[in-house]
């Protein structure tokens, strides 16, 4: 079997499959969701980790300190889908033979300026050799109790009638990766979108405090993570794509194509929220569909029509 036959989610069941059976009882929440959820007597942890290789998730395009903040910014946002506060993280690099250090130096400004932003310490990590520079941070967060009872935002916290909402723009990483590939000057805002996620720590906060349970952030692209939610909650999804937020600086760039990266494009780092729309209507957030019963994502037009797309979004092993 090959992994590109089975697709970076196939394979995760796999070997997850291979693993020790029966959860200890402080486990909360484990593989599938944006981060594993460990209860510590009074307290609860969140636990998620995050890779990128070069020429994989970065290239020359790339400025250092841009993928050292983003390695950092996209854990941070696998905290912010549960409604967690983050608190400290482990670093590994993988350094090519007789690198220049200053080039790490460079990640490690931008990695560092994202840490005090949101907040987060540092703690610790690896340094390996290796052909390819990688960056992994392991991010511990924690989250709100009720009692014994932690607050958190699952996948699988979806129900029947219930609104989906997001925050912010989507589809403008994806378009400032495009303009950067295509050697177009890419707009300034759109390129920072791509480099310089910002994820949205308080707004899902704000989610839990507001009664919600459920989110994931959009990292595989709209389609793809709505439809995790949709499978781990056992509900089908309809999204109206007029609804979609999409940012003035997409629209002018990609005025055909917005739509469609804003639902398949990834890498935007906003959150999905699912939850009464009584709820929802209060947040500073975008309604753009609702759940329904069934499985899987439907999208559709101004007149109701179903729209199709040739892929959902990202994955990992099938290119
Ligand atoms: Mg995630």
């Amino acid at each position: 079997v090959k992994t590109t036959d089975i697709g970076e989610f196939g394979l995760i069941e796999r070997l997850a499959a291979l693993l020790p059976k029966g959860a200890p009882p402080e486990l909360v929440a484990g593989i599938g969701d944006d981060t594993a959820v460990w209860r510590v007597g009074e307290r609860c942890l969140l636990a998620t980790t995050d890779t990128m290789v070069e020429d994989e998730h970065f290239d020359e395009l790339a400025e250092w300190p841009d993928v050292g903040w983003k390695i950092l910014a996209v854990n941070l946002s696998d905290i912010a889908a549960m409604g967690g506060t983050p608190l400290f993280g482990l670093v590994t690099i993988g350094v090519r033979p007789k690198m220049r250090v200053e080039a790490l130096d460079a990640l490690y400004t931008g990695l560092a300026e994202c840490a005090e932003r949101y907040g987060v310490a540092i703690v610790g990590g690896d340094v390996v050799r290796a052909r390819q520079v990688s960056v992994t941070v392991a991010l511990l967060g924690e989250a709100r109790m009720a009692g014994r009872r932690p607050l958190v935002l699952r996948r699988g916290g979806a129900k029947v009638g219930d609104a989906i909402a997001v925050t912010g723009t989507l589809g403008d990483s994806a378009g400032g990766l495009r303009q950067m590939q295509q050697g177009e000057a890419p707009d300034k805002r759109l390129r920072r979108r791509h480099y310089r996620p910002e994820p949205r720590l308080a707004e899902g906060q704000a989610a839990v405090r507001a009664g919600l349970r459920c989110a994931i952030d959009v990292s595989d692209g709209l389609l793809q993570d709505l439809g995790h939610v949709c499978e781990q909650s056992g509900v089908g999804a309809v999204v109206r794509w007029e609804d979609v937020p999409v940012s003035k600086e997409l629209l002018a760039a990609y005025p055909r194509k917005a739509a469609e990266m804003a639902l398949t494009g990834g890498e935007d780092y906003e959150l999905v929220l699912v939850g009464r729309r009584a709820v929802l209507s209060r947040l500073p957030v975008t309604i753009i569909g609702e759940t329904v019963e069934g499985s899987g994502v439907r999208v559709l037009d101004l007149d109701g029509a179903e729209v199709e797309f040739a892929s959902p979004g990202w994955d990992a092993l099938r290119l």
